[in-house]
This record gives structure tokens, sequence and C-alpha cells, in this order.
């Protein structure tokens, strides 16, 4: 049986990021993924539902993804948790000062967390899959959860995220795709980055019957 999840989505800072409050709805634990800025109003998301944060996740270490984290750790003391590939690249300072200018924004802090491919977080009752999709970054993950798929910006409604950037690889990002999205059940739940699509959200399914770059490059192919 899967666990009750509450999930609260709001578009945030400079890029309009989805910034994501997850919760075990048993226990009330809880994650923020990607905090993109405007700590005080998820300082308040937090509180008015009454949820008790246990991590800071980030689907990948872009500063419009990461803005807040530092803020919210000064109320939440929480370990910020990313891929370890995004941790060691963002970390080198050619890179750093490259994605600073790319974004106009400070390149992330170190992780307290590095997480894996495959990794587990337990939150209450409910398990956190680290679902490893480089592409967009060298680092870019999913997060599953209860049948929700955190996609950051690896995969956005009918539309996948930018691959120009430093480090991006398109080639990569289809792998990705074909290897860890589309062999997920159909009716997961897919909760992008950014709200570039028709909808807020979509699903499995529904990507691979729609999304140019699955049908495209992967199905056609
Ligand atoms: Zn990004
Ligand atoms: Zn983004």
């Amino acid at each position: 049986m899967q666990a009750e999840v509450i999930i609260r989505q709001t578009a945030i800072g400079p890029y309009r990021v989805n910034t994501y409050l997850l919760a075990c709805a048993q226990t009330r634990k809880a994650v923020l993924i990607d905090p993109g800025g405007e700590a005080e109003r998820l300082i308040k998301m937090v509180r008015d539902e009454g949820v008790e944060p246990v991590y800071i996740l980030n689907t990948h270490g872009h500063a419009d993804h990461v803005l807040a984290n530092q803020q919210l750790q000064k109320v939440f003391p929480v370990p910020v948790c990313m891929h370890e590939a995004d941790d060691i690249f963002f970390a080198a300072a050619e890179v750093r000062e490259k994605s600073e200018k790319e974004l106009g924004l400070p390149a992330p802090a170190p992780a307290d967390i590095r997480l894996t491919d495959g990794q587990v977080l337990t939150v209450g009752r409910l398990q956190i899959k680290v679902i490893h999709t480089p592409g967009h970054t060298p680092g870019s993950v999913c997060f599953l959860a209860a049948g929700n798929l955190f996609t950051g910006d690896t995969l956005f409604v009918g539309d996948v995220g930018r691959t120009d950037l430093t480090g991006g690889s398109l080639d990569t990002l289809i792998h990705s795709l074909r290897e860890k999205v589309i062999v997920l059940p159909e009716e997961t739940i897919i909760r992008p980055g950014h709200d570039y699509g028709e909808t807020p959200t979509s699903t499995v399914g529904r990507e691979i019957k729609e999304n140019l770059y699955i049908t495209d490059f992967i199905l056609a192919g």
C-alpha cells in the first residue's frame, strides 16, 4: 500500500521554478524540493501545512532551483541533498563562473548529502527514490515518491530541459528518458520543474504519446 502524501506546488523566484512541498500525511514529515527563492513564502507554506521538513532536495544544481537552500536551513536545520555528480560539477571554479554568467545567479553551495542513483530516502512512511537522469546537467535526478515523479528540468509537460547550458547533453538526456523514465508505470504523475506545458502536471503515459522528444527521438528511432 502506498503512503498517503501531501503535495503542494508553487512557482517561485526569478525563473518561476516549481518548488514542491512533499509530505507523509500520517507522520507530517516533509521535504522541500527545489526551493527556488522566496524563503519566507516557503516557510509560511510549511507552517500552514503543519509539517516538519527533514530534507531539502535539489533535482540539480542550477542556481534557480537552489536559491533558498541556505535561508531555509536557518529555520529548518536539515540537510541539503543533491546528486554527487552535480555537487562535484558545480564545485569546480570554471563551472561556477560559467553557470553564474549563464543564469545571472550565484552557483550552489556544497550539498550536505551527496545522493546516488537508486538511493531511497525515508520520510515518515514515505519512500523517496533517487533516479539519476543526467543530460540537463551531469547530476540531474528525478525523485519518485508514491507514484509521483518530480522531474526537475529533465522532463517538462510536452518538452525537456535545455541541454545547451554548461554540462548539458541532449544525447545523454534522451538516454536517461529511455532507460529511466518511460519504463515507469504509465500512470506515474509527472511533476515538472517549470510549468511550461499545457497543464501543470502530466503522466508518463501521456508523455510517451505526446512528447516529441520521446515519440521522435526514442520511439521512432
Ligand atoms: Zn536547470
Ligand atoms: Zn530550471
